[in-house]
């Protein structure tokens, strides 16, 4: 796939462009294509006029994602300004682009004395990954708050999907294929700014103390299986520390991966499956990825 044979875009388009840099684990291959549009028209045109063999992927910040180290076939598709605003709709309503950074939508909440979106406070992601992930934290979760959200299929064609059309389970979403979400609806109840702040810094200082937030990391690696803390199963493993080559099972809060300096991808996977491997056997409990994995090994 040369330029030549790709649409022409107003945003930015690059070709072989390091994931790396971009996501919290700091490590994997490149992007074939990495497209920064303009604007949401020039993502649906881009998107209508691109072969649809080519595979096309949303990239957040990237903190719960591992890019595999042969990078990612296709288009990377980042979205950028003109994606990153938050507005107030009505008393409780918030509209966010996809783009949008869970601090700088919580925050915005607060200043509108809207409630319940705090736990976004302490996600580091987009809007985009939100609502793709159903993130949360905190007794809150993305299937509370979503009133709707706009999407571009991979067609091109841009959808309004009322938030019942996701069909949310724990850290699942039905968003269709190379699917973009390009904005949403978040609502609240009404609140006090200062006990919405208040909350906030609760949420963070109990964030500070449990997770190693300084790390190169990708979130919760695992989800909790029915009746159980995925970080238990892992500590009764024995994992708690466990290296393989420079990717480590956080001392800290052990359903955490750290790149310790410079592990590959394929060694932070690695580490990934031997602490399955191990809970499996000493527990006979399967753990499910939570992290996204993506590209080629
Ligand atoms: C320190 C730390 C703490 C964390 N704590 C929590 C937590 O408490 N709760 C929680 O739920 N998660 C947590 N996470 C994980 C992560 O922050 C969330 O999953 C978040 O929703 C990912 O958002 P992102 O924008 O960075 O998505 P990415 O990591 O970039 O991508 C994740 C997935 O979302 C898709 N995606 C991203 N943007 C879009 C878009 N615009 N349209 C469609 N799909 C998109 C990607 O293709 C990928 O499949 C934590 C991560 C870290 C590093």
């Amino acid at each position: 796939m040369t330029s030549a044979t790709l649409p022409d875009v107003r945003g930015k388009l690059t070709a072989n462009a390091p994931l790396a840099p971009l996501v919290w684990f700091k490590a994997g291959g490149n992007a074939q294509w990495l497209f920064e549009p303009k604007d949401v028209d020039d993502l649906c045109a881009f998107l209508a006029a691109l072969d649809p063999q080519v595979p096309v992927m949303a990239l957040g910040l990237g903190s719960n994602l591992i890019v595999r180290d042969g990078g990612v076939p296709g288009v990377v598709v980042r979205l950028g300004k003109a994606f990153a605003g938050v507005s107030r709709t009505d008393a409780l309503t918030l509209d966010c682009g996809g783009g949008a950074s869970g601090v700088l939508v919580s925050s915005t909440a607060r200043d509108a004395g809207i409630a319940g979106l705090e736990f976004l406070r302490s996600i580091p992601g987009t809007v985009g990954g939100f609502v793709r992930m159903n993130g949360g934290a905190y007794g809150g979760e993305v299937k509370d708050i979503l009133v709707d959200c706009d999407v571009v299929l991979r067609s091109g064609q841009r959808v309004t999907l009322p938030v019942a059309d996701l069909h949310y389970t724990y850290r699942h979403s039905y968003l269709p294929e190379g699917a973009i979400v390009a904005g949403a609806r978040f609502r609240g109840k009404p609140g006090e700014p200062a006990a919405i702040q208040a909350e906030m810094d609760r949420i963070s200082a109990s964030r500070e103390a449990s997770q190693p937030l300084r790390s190169k990391t990708g979130g919760s690696t695992f989800k909790n299986p029915a009746g159980h803390k995925a970080w238990e199963l892992v500590d009764k493993a024995g994992c708690r520390g466990l290296e393989l080559g420079g990717a480590q099972v956080s001392e800290k809060h052990t359903n955490f991966l750290i790149n310790t300096g410079e592990a590959t991808s394929t060694e932070i996977e690695a580490l990934g499956e031997e602490v399955r491997r191990r809970v499996r056997e000493t527990q006979g409990v399967e753990l499910e990825w939570e992290i996204q994995r993506v590209g080629k090994a």
